[in-house]
């Protein structure tokens, strides 16, 4: 997982805030679980599913991130919006 988010990171930090088109962002690895892996509709997951967050050091805006293993989910068991 630190070597698929690193990667990621370096991918993510090369696009701006949505927000205020700051720069500075902090990118930690994340578990979703509880009440936050309820906003997933990932019923057959784990106890938990897995991703990070990128939070904005301009700003403060938070990113939520799930793993691409967990998109795959996703795009088996949600409705795809049209
Ligand atoms: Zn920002």
């Amino acid at each position: 997982m630190p070597g698929a988010m690193s990667s990621v990171a370096e991918t993510l930090s090369r696009k701006p805030c949505s927000h205020c088109g700051g720069s500075e962002f902090y990118v930690k690895e994340a578990r979703f679980a509880g009440h936050a892996k309820q906003l997933l509709p990932l019923d057959s997951w784990f106890g938990y599913a897995e991703g990070w967050s990128r939070i904005c050091g301009g700003c403060g805006l938070v990113q939520w991130f799930v793993t691409q293993e967990c998109v795959e989910t996703l795009k088996k068991e949600a409705v795809r919006e049209l």
